[in-house]
């Protein structure tokens, strides 16, 4: 244990150690963190899905249904009506010809990237893709390479270099990057996967239920439909309940449900958690007014810290960077500004490269304007007191 308190220790001595905080009821714009009610502006309940009443009651009436646990992995008899179900509907919902879902987004990246490449391929990602997706590559047994984020240049020299090298390619992006909150540049990616006969595998957890027609992801936004092979969502943050899925072929479908390893080995999601998501979808087939609320406050969000002179990096979406740079100063401007009454968490290495320190705002469609108002006078006084801004 020596090797870790080491560890730990330096962590302390280097400013970046933290205490979890706890929430002490459900998510929402206004939240009681450790005894103190404050402005949330770190969750990815974009939509104020994660504690809606209607989704609420459509998980109570499945536990009254199914139970609380689906009892064994899809592949042996954890597949439920309701799960099957879950899949159809989200198929639909993003115009796709089939969906299979997984207990997280996560569980997802680490099953699918391993069963849909091998020995003798290539899969090529950019420099700024998720945790998840860098695992899910590391579990892979083909070959990789990344190209630097977003460089459409730098993608192009590496399959220039490398694709007759190689059986298959596959490309990997997230659709929405989740540190800096911009948008990959996924039709200049489909026309460059075309010409090299490569595959392409998009990561849409930040960008499913926020962007296209009623938060239909990244391919709708672009008009992209049939022409991303592999379109990977989250039911765990606009979504707001918990799981993965993957979009795309039937044949994926199938073979996922012969290779995914996380299908075939942890048990299939809570039949409660698949009703829940059903009722969401329902929603955003329903009306556009979630995802209206949700860009109508973002927008609002923005202009004003960028008026007041806050460099918010070169986020195109509700994901709100205030760059701060240096790691300790980050999680002081954090600690501080919970203090004064808004949680924002600091992000430092290594969810983002070192002294790229960042404190990430994310506005949802629960916040009043008046939260927001709120929000930007404490950091703004904050960063002032601090000499951020
Ligand atoms: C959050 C996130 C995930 C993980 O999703 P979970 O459902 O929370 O496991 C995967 N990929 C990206 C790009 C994410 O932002």
């Amino acid at each position: 244990m020596s090797n870790l308190e080491q560890k730990v220790n330096e962590l302390k001595t280097t400013g970046v150690y933290r205490e979890l905080p706890v929430n002490e009821g459900p998510c929402e714009a206004i939240i009681r963190l450790n005894g103190h009610d404050v402005i949330n502006l770190s969750s990815n309940n974009y939509l104020g899905f994660s504690n809606h009443p209607r989704i609420k009651k459509a998980a109570q009436n499945a536990i009254e249904k199914y139970g609380v646990g689906a009892g064994a992995v899809r592949t042996i008899v954890g597949n439920m009506d309701i799960h099957e179900e879950l899949d159809r509907v989200i198929a639909k919902f993003k115009h796709e010809e089939a969906c299979i879902v997984f207990q997280s987004g996560f569980a997802c990246n680490a099953g699918v990237i391993q069963a849909i490449t091998d020995k003798g391929d290539l899969i090529i990602s950019d420099e700024l893709n998720h945790a998840s997706i860098i695992d899910g590559v590391r579990l892979s047994k083909a070959d990789r390479a990344v190209y630097k984020h977003s460089d459409m240049d730098d993608l192009k020299r590496v399959l220039e270099e490398k694709r007759t090298q190689y059986n298959q390619v596959l490309i990997i992006t997230d659709g929405v990057f989740s540190m800096d909150g911009d948008i990959a540049k996924l039709p200049e990616i489909v026309k460059l996967a075309k010409a090299y006969n490569a595959m392409t595998y998009v990561d849409d957890a930040h960008g499913s239920g926020v962007l296209g027609r009623s938060g239909r992801g990244t391919v709708d936004h672009f008009g992209l439909h049939g022409q991303v092979d592999f379109i990977i969502g989250t039911l765990s943050k606009a979504i707001g309940v918990v799981g993965g899925y993957v979009c795309g072929s039937k044949v994926t479908r199938e073979w996922l449900l012969h290779r995914g390893r996380p299908l075939l080995f942890s048990t299939a999601m809570m039949p409660a958690a698949a009703a829940a998501i059903i009722e969401a979808f329902k929603m955003l087939e329903e009306t556009e007014a979630f995802t209206n609320q949700l860009w109508d406050n973002a927008k609002y969000f923005k202009s004003r810290l960028k008026n007041l002179g806050f460099d918010i990096g070169k986020s195109e979406t509700p994901i709100t960077p205030i760059m701060v740079g240096d790691e300790a100063k980050t999680i002081a401007f954090s600690k501080e500004l919970l203090k004064r009454g808004v949680y924002v968490s600091g992000i430092v290495f290594p969810t983002v490269q070192r002294g790229m320190g960042r404190i990430r705002c994310m506005v949802s469609a629960l916040h009043q304007k008046s939260d927001l108002d709120r929000a930007v006078d404490i950091l703004y006084q904050t960063a002032k007191d601090m000499q951020i801004l």
